[in-house]
């Protein structure tokens, strides 16, 4: 205003006062970027991620990107169930890495928003004020932080489905106006594509299906920038990763002859581990396959025997197929699903057992299957190596599983598949969806975009 008042009073309107102006603008903030904080507090880990995006551009798409990721050491706000007061002080070194990547003079215009995924819907599930107390244990932690806190709150399924598709459409820039190759001009609703998302404690299927306009319980409508999308989106709890492979152990101990000592087909041969029962049928999802005496600290030997075969087929005991048999439209679990169509994206635990293999780019489903086969082989010595080396035998077949036998998908659509982890630098993941989502930055109506000129 000052700058404006000295133009005016000498009617300079020379490029010295322009500088002047640019200059008073960029102190009120005009052209400084911005910034969000999401917190994505999973079953297994909590990780934060920094987005940035230039202030007077913050409606059009493709703009926000990821500046900073964030592991919290220890693992998911889950755990904490019986300390809740203890699970916010592995956040600080995070944040205080946060804090040296804003300017702090826009730190507390910049909001922090924490979602909470399958971990803490189970936990809600098997103890409510447990929930709530973590919940509110991490409000108090952000009471005492410089950034905007707006909530912790568990997201639902359908939710994290659909915030991983939009950020995995939104990053490859497939909400953009573009030309086609055959130089005709395209306006939406655009070619999008599916995503995949494998967590810890569920995983996440999102898919615009090929009559869109069916109107099942599972189709979510999303109006981004003008267009309607109808997304078919479902979440299997205690599908993720962790709680499957817990669920495998449950199994393998029901079936064996001793309660003490028994063979575990995923692990490599001549591994080793002793783990107490309420490791893994502590779990809501193994309530099921509990032994009649179950006692929480008992003792049980799991000896690896690396046997590829035998592991497939302990692996589709996960899988009620019978619930959905003679059903095109059903994957398992009675639960309904249309056709699969077009091209997906695997993010999360998808892109962390290929990369295991691997694998990476194009690659056809012989392919996947004789190195799953050749992984699940090696001995103990052989893969030790490798961080998470215990659990890529068992996460290569259940992947293999929910693929083909779960989705339908085969040797023909498999490489539709695109097992990826980021798009640039940043990670494919319900966060970016979510932020953009709750700031309103993909408005419904309006297209804020620029139109390149049409022929
Ligand atoms: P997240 O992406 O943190 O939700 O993790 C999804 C699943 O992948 C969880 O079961 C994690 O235990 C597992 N996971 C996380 N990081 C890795 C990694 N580097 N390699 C293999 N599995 C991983």
């Amino acid at each position: 205003l000052k700058c404006l008042m000295v133009q005016r009073s000498t009617a300079a309107y020379g490029p010295l006062s322009c500088h002047c102006l640019f200059l008073d603008l960029m102190l009120l903030g005009f052209f400084s970027p911005q910034y969000g904080i999401v917190l994505d507090a999973g079953s297994s880990r909590t990780t934060v991620y920094v987005y940035e995006w230039p202030a007077e551009k913050e409606n059009d798409t493709g703009v926000v990107s990821q500046t900073f990721k964030c592991n919290v050491k220890g693992p998911g706000i889950s755990s904490y169930e019986s300390n809740p007061g203890a699970l916010a002080k592995p956040f600080d070194d995070c944040l205080n890495k946060v804090k040296e990547r804003i300017p702090v003079h826009l730190h507390k215009n910049t909001s922090v928003y924490l979602g909470a995924t399958a971990g803490m819907r189970l936990l809600r599930l098997q103890n409510e004020t447990a929930a709530n107390e973590v919940l509110a244990s991490i409000q108090n932690y952000f009471r005492a932080q410089p950034f905007e806190f707006r909530g912790a709150e568990i997201i639902t399924g359908p939710e994290e489905g659909v915030y991983g598709w939009i950020t995995a459409n939104y990053l490859m820039g497939n909400f953009l106006e573009n030309f086609h190759f055959a130089l005709k001009y395209i306006t939406g609703p655009f070619v999008t594509m599916g995503a995949l998302d494998l967590g810890g404690a569920s995983t996440q299927i999102s898919f615009i299906p090929e009559d869109s306009q069916e109107n099942f319980n599972s189709t979510l409508q999303v109006k981004l920038y003008g267009y309607n999308y109808n997304v078919y989106t479902h979440s299997f709890q205690c599908y993720g990763r962790d709680e499957a492979e817990k669920r495998l152990l449950a199994l393998l101990l029901q079936k064996s002859n001793t309660s003490s000592n028994v063979d575990n087909p995923c692990y490599p041969q001549n591994y080793n581990t002793v783990l107490m029962i309420k490791y893994f049928s502590g779990s809501l999802c193994t309530q099921s396959l509990r032994p009649a005496n179950y006692y929480p600290n008992q003792l049980v030997n799991f000896h690896g025997t690396g046997d590829p075969g035998l592991c497939q087929e302990m692996v589709s005991l996960l899988f009620n197929f019978t619930a959905c048999r003679d059903r095109e439209d059903c994957p398992f679990n009675g639960i309904h699903q249309p056709k699969a169509k077009g091209n997906f994206v695997a993010f999360s635990g998808f892109y962390y057992t290929i990369n295991a293999l691997n694998l990476s780019g194009h690659f056809s489903l012989a392919e996947f299957n004789s190195s799953m086969w050749f992984f699940c082989s090696q001995n103990w010595a052989q893969v030790s190596r490798l961080v998470f080396c215990l659990s890529y035998c068992f996460s290569a077949n259940f992947i293999y599983y929910l693929l083909v036998y779960g989705y339908n998908f085969n040797a023909e659509t498999w490489p539709q598949i695109h097992f990826q982890k980021e798009v640039g630098n940043s990670s494919i993941a319900w966060s970016l969806g979510y932020m953009l989502s709750l700031t309103n930055m993909i408005p419904a109506e309006g297209k804020l975009i620029q139109l390149p000129l049409k022929p």
